[in-house]
């Protein structure tokens, strides 16, 4: 754990860190007991009051002196996270890159905000209204395990520009990255207390969540999750922003270009081993096209070589490295299973590679029916079902007929076609013509099943204030 601007072992018990891609047990961390987390609260509540009070310039050098001490060390960071998670180097440098942006766009930011004055009304003698944004005290940043270090970049970057304090629980599974950030943040002259680390499974982020002088639960993981801690977090009225599980359709209209539409879309599905919240995991391709689309995308998924991600990818190889666990792969498999049992045809890939790591064969799959669990859970690995559709209406219709709603995309040059997509997909963002990929200037989040507020952007500052108005009389 990182608690105080220091390591700290825990009182309990230990958990194994693997490496996904050959099974080996390659670190160990604490699981942070609930005194353990009442520790790093209390470091956080300390060090709040002078770090909110801290000049917003000074904050945002200390953001960027973060982003850089990091990047000094960003080969060791890169290999770490490939180690922790699984992805292949090339995956784990386009993160960590994303990483830095995060930081230092919200180090930015900060320093551009503006203010509201006015002169108000003058029924009580003459008199000024300012709303100032007051920090919310110490935040709770809990993380999954897909994205460990953008996902945190997304809290930590906003919470802290805006003069918060952070106790953040990264994954059991990928503890690794976010502890030795913390210890970078440390040595980069952070104050002690600003950010803290507990590490452990879901009953140390339970102990976060029910903690009293947490202001703020900013949570990234599962709807089911996200339920839950929004269930804890009720009746102690806490902040929470969930960003959760997302099932995000794409459509593909015979106008769009398709050689474009293919390979943008398999970047979108496959990488990070199909382990992204926002990825376009149900196609609808019009019957136009439909063969085409196909053909072109099997062909390019049959190339895929899965091996372990520190091994560089020599061309023409395409690498993809292992889902994250074992447990993640099983589920896979029985979602595929579901489908294929009731008639949907797998067209390349799709089964479980034997061996040590949890390697899988990406898959396109076409016949999948509409209520299958491939079509209406969150799938979460390397496999993409398409659907032919007639038209736009019933593209649309079959893109929302899903409980979640995190991104959304259309392949298309029709300008009516593009603004139907927009207005009418629910989801937090639409993508046009392009990948899904979460802009920093953007801000990003679901609805539905998806969750709510908001990430990136200006807009993700507003979630760690709260306003006060003060109004200023007495000048005449
Ligand atoms: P998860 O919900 O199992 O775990 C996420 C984090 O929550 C972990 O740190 C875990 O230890 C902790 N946790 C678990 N139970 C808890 C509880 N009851 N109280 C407090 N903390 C608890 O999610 P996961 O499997 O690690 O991540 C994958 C999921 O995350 C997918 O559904 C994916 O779509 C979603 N995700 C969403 C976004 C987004 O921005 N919307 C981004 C990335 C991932």
């Amino acid at each position: 754990m990182w608690i105080a601007g220091a390591s700290r072992g825990g009182s309990g018990d230990r958990l194994d860190v693997v490496d996904p891609a050959s099974g080996e047990v390659i670190d160990g961390v604490p699981v942070a007991t609930a005194d353990d987390v009442d520790a790093a609260v209390q470091s956080a509540r300390d060090a709040f009051a002078g770090w909110a009070a801290t000049d917003v310039a000074k904050r945002a050098k200390a953001l960027n002196a973060l982003a850089d001490a990091a990047e000094a060390e960003k080969d060791e960071l890169v290999a770490l996270l490939t180690r922790e998670q699984g992805k292949p180097t090339l995956e784990a440098n386009g993160e960590f890159a994303h990483f830095l942006a995060g930081l230092r766009y919200y180090a930015q930011a900060a320093t551009k905000q503006r203010g509201v004055h006015q002169e108000l009304p003058s029924q009580f003698g003459r008199a000024y209204g300012m709303v100032v944004r007051r920090p919310l005290g110490v935040v709770g940043a809990i993380t999954p395990w897909n994205f460990p270090l953008t996902l945190l970049a997304n809290k930590l970057g906003p919470a802290l520009a805006t003069g918060n304090t952070v106790v953040a629980k990264p994954a059991e599974t990928t503890p690794l990255t976010t502890l030795r950030i913390a210890e970078l943040a440390t040595r980069a002259g952070l104050p002690d207390g600003v950010f803290n680390v507990v590490t452990g499974g879901p009953e140390t982020g339970q102990a976060l969540v029910d903690h009293d002088v947490v202001r703020r639960i900013a949570f990234t993981g599962q709807t089911s999750t996200g339920q839950s801690i929004m269930a804890a977090a009720g009746p102690k009225l806490k902040h929470v922003s969930l960003e959760l599980g997302g099932s995000d359709p794409t459509i593909v209209m015979p106008d769009a270009d398709l050689d474009a539409a293919v390979k943008t879309i398999q970047i979108g599905r496959y990488w990070n081993c199909g382990q992204a919240c926002l990825a376009p995991k149900r196609a609808f391709v019009h019957t136009d096209v439909y063969e085409q689309f196909v053909e072109a995308l099997t062909g390019r998924v049959g190339r895929y070589e899965p091996g372990p991600g520190a091994t560089p990818a020599e061309k023409p190889k395409i690498r993809i490295g292992p889902l994250h666990t074992a447990a993640q792969r099983d589920v896979l498999v029985a979602q595929l299973a579901d489908a294929t049992d009731r008639g949907a045809e797998v067209l390349v890939g799709g089964e479980a590679i034997d061996g040590d790591g949890h390697f899988f064969a990406p898959a396109v799959v076409t016949g999948v029916p509409t209520d299958s669990r491939l079509a209406t859970e969150e799938v979460f690995g390397p496999v993409l079902p398409i659907w032919e559709v007639e038209d736009l209406d019933q593209a649309i219709a079959m893109a929302n007929d899903t409980p979640y709603g995190l991104g959304s995309s259309i392949w298309t040059t029709d300008a009516r076609a593009i603004d139907r997509a927009i207005r009418e997909i629910d989801a937090g963002m639409t993508w046009v013509n392009q990948l899904h990929y979460g802009y920093d200037e953007m801000p990003f989040g679901g609805t539905k099943q998806s969750g709510f507020g908001r990430e990136h952007g200006l807009e993700a500052l507003d979630e760690y204030v709260e306003l006060k108005s003060a109004v200023v009389g007495g000048l005449s």
